[in-house]
């Protein structure tokens, strides 16, 4: 979001370039020609992009990410914004699980994709985690992997807040007591936090990080015991055999 929102706001488009149409949605980027991108929101994985009466919506898949430059576009660049003043952003992704589309509103686009609150939103408040985890079944870790429970924790963020709050992923939902949601709750905000704060600067991740220890009979950084992998709503899950319960 922050670089989108320091590269390629104000300048008017000039050219739009799909060099691969297998990421674009259904709507012809080509009505962007002449328009400029105004402000950048973010829900989730979701990138949203205001262009006037229309914005550009990017999902950055696995791999997806931008690349603004002036000469040489990278080497898996599937889409490219060309601008008047010469320079270029390019939407690049190795494998092509992103999409980018166009539309009418970010609050159209949430509700049309039934997708949950956005972890980092002021207004996501412990008092609507709760109401989140309200009469749910299932597993914890499966219910943060909904995006239309919660939009955007990711795989390796989802785990971490898990071991960060001692959280078996396989614990049942509505087995969770208070105090746990709460951590829960703290965790996942200072994950996201954490782990944007880690991005911008070009950051390794600290070793008391789970996501160091990502192998099955690793040694948990925390306490010792021994990191299992398992499988939990079909995600490859890694969490401390000891600590968390
Ligand atoms: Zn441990």
């Amino acid at each position: 979001m922050r670089y989108f929102e320091r590269h390629a706001l104000g300048q008017t488009i000039a050219r739009v370039r799909v060099l691969d149409a297998r990421i674009c949605g259904t709507r012809k980027l080509n009505q962007l020609v002449g328009r400029s991108f105004h402000k950048v929101r973010r829900h989730g994985k979701h990138l949203f992009v205001d262009a006037g009466d229309v914005w550009l919506h990017i999902h950055f898949g696995m791999s997806g990410d931008l690349a603004y430059y002036l000469d040489q576009p990278p080497r898996f660049a599937r889409l490219i914004f060309s601008f008047d003043n010469g320079t270029h952003l390019a939407y690049q992704d190795m494998r092509l699980f992103g999409i980018v589309d166009l539309t009418p509103s970010l609050e159209d686009y949430v509700r049309e994709h039934r997708l949950g609150p956005d972890p980092l939103d002021p207004k996501f408040n412990l008092r609507a985690f709760r109401a989140l985890l309200h009469k749910r079944r299932g597993r914890i870790k499966a219910l943060l992997m909904s995006q239309h429970a919660i939009a955007g924790i990711g795989n390796l963020y989802a785990d971490e807040a898990l071991f960060r709050s001692s959280i078996d992923p396989q614990r049942p939902v509505d087995q969770l007591h208070r105090e746990e949601v709460k951590k829960l709750f703290t965790n996942i905000r200072r994950v996201l936090h954490d782990a944007i704060a880690l991005q911008s600067r070009g950051d390794d991740y600290p070793s008391r990080f789970l996501i160091e220890v990502r192998e099955d009979g690793e040694r948990c950084p925390r306490c010792g015991g021994t990191i299992r992998r398992t499988i939990v709503a079909g995600r490859t899950t890694y969490y401390c055999a000891k600590h968390q319960r």
